[in-house]
């Protein structure tokens, strides 16, 4: 197994982005304040997976349908900085990925997240104002199963699906005013939501953490914590 395989298996470091290089916290943002499209002040997020390789990506797993590669699909719109590894994603993607997760339960069918459609940083030429994408809260589907969500009675269909999942769930109704409606694909989000490690204590601004937590996606969920791995023969 290569190092970076280990490196999946074992979890993702979560970082404090203010303990980031320069850029890093110029690109991300930590903490500032953006405002909405109606005005509206929302504070960034703050604590981020640290992604060290495109294997990882690939390797994590948030639930069992949705790995991480997934949620940071994105192409020359993102800072060149953000393509480069480590990268790095709010730690809010989980609770996304678990609605995701229901969703598809839901559809009965794969759901396919678009080029840009999940985490996009408030670098991102498409962060003009505070969207959920810029807090790891938001995805773009563009497919589900093998339909196209391109015409109203799809994205109608499915937006009331999400809909119905839960209250912490809204939809863009089909439109064609970018930002407000969306006509080729479902925009679900779950708001501003900022996610805490467990690990992380806040009564600091601009120290370094002493201890870098881990967060392991693969074996610290509690139904694996009771199974008492088989000797090896
Ligand atoms: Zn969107």
């Amino acid at each position: 197994m290569s190092s970076s395989g280990v490196e999946a298996a074992q979890g993702l470091k979560v970082v404090d982005a203010f303990d980031l290089e320069d850029e890093l916290r110029t690109i991300l943002k930590p903490g500032e304040m953006v405002r909405d499209a109606q005005g509206r002040r929302h504070r960034l997020p703050r604590y981020f997976y640290e992604i060290p390789s495109h294997e990882a990506a690939l390797a994590t797993r948030l639930t069992p349908h949705f790995a991480m590669n997934e949620f940071i699909l994105t192409d020359l719109k993102e800072a060149p900085r953000l393509h480069q590894y480590p990268r790095y994603v709010p730690c809010a993607v989980r609770v996304l990925a678990f609605y995701l997760e229901q969703f598809r339960s839901a559809c009965g069918a794969s759901i396919h997240i678009a080029v840009n459609g999940a985490y996009r940083s408030p670098s991102h030429k498409l962060s003009q104002h505070a969207t959920p994408h810029m807090w790891g809260t938001a995805a773009d589907v563009y497919r589900i199963g093998s339909a196209i969500l391109k015409s109203k009675e799809l994205i109608e269909k499915y937006n009331l699906i999400a809909e119905d999942l839960s209250d912490d769930i809204m939809v863009l109704p089909y439109g064609h005013d970018t930002g407000r409606s969306a006509d080729d694909h479902v925009h679900l989000d779950l708001g501003f939501v900022t996610l805490i490690p467990r690990e992380i204590s806040e009564d600091r601004m601009e120290q370094p953490q002493e201890n870098r937590p881990r967060f392991a996606f693969e074996d610290r969920r509690s139904k694996e914590r009771r199974t008492v791995p088989a000797a090896e023969e």
